[in-house]
């Protein structure tokens, strides 16, 4: 059973929002396009309190991209995004959701960062994103979204180590740092993830 999940498509990300992915908006209508094509679609949003240790308002004398160390992990410090209830952590306007069967949200917990659809960081705390698609019946998952380099690479890497047939779908993600995800690519490769783009699924 095919399932698209569907990273983080949120205006903060998008250029213009407070934590911009450059051409961030281009995927909106690759992501409205393939959706019929699935058997189940699910989205996640970034859903943090005001108060989110990753962001650096948060922290006395840091500057947004400052590295720190939270709980033994590397956290970058990012700017205000994604706030529960604002506009900034809605699901980009154009991006239709009415196929969506489920919404996980994630980065709720104000003193732990997760970048994974699945877990937090440091893996302390589960979304129970995988129990679900596996009662949902699903094998392959097919994974798209915002940004390539951060969010959806590390749902990837969860995904695969949770057993699922991964699929990477590179025209639907843009990424924040493009360089960092050329390396990370390679490393998705290894790991037995597939890179698609949305005219191959
Ligand atoms: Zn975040």
């Amino acid at each position: 059973m095919k399932t698209l999940l569907i990273i983080d498509a949120q205006n903060d990300f998008i250029p213009n929002g407070s934590l911009p992915v450059p051409n961030g908006d281009q995927i909106i209508p690759i992501i409205n396009k393939i959706q019929d094509q699935f058997d189940l679609v699910i989205g996640t949003q970034d859903w943090h309190p005001k108060d989110h240790i990753s962001f650096a308002s948060n922290h006395d004398g840091k500057s947004v991209f400052d590295e720190i160390e939270i709980h033994g992990q590397p956290q970058t410090l990012w700017p205000n995004h994604c706030v529960q209830g604002t506009a900034g952590a809605e699901f980009h306007p154009d991006l239709k959701t009415e196929k969506f069967e489920a919404i996980f949200r994630k980065g709720t917990n104000k003193t732990i960062d997760s970048y994974s659809a699945f877990y937090d960081n440091g893996h302390l705390k589960s979304t129970g994103l995988a129990g679900y698609l596996k009662e949902k019946g699903t094998t392959q998952l097919f994974l798209c979204g915002l940004a390539s380099d951060i969010c959806v690479y590390f749902s990837a890497r969860d995904a695969v180590k949770e057993g699922f047939d991964c699929f990477f779908i590179e025209d639907a993600s843009k990424a924040l740092d493009k360089d960092v995800f050329e390396k990370l690519k390679k490393e998705m490769i290894a790991m037995g993830i597939q890179m698609v783009t949305s005219t191959s699924i």
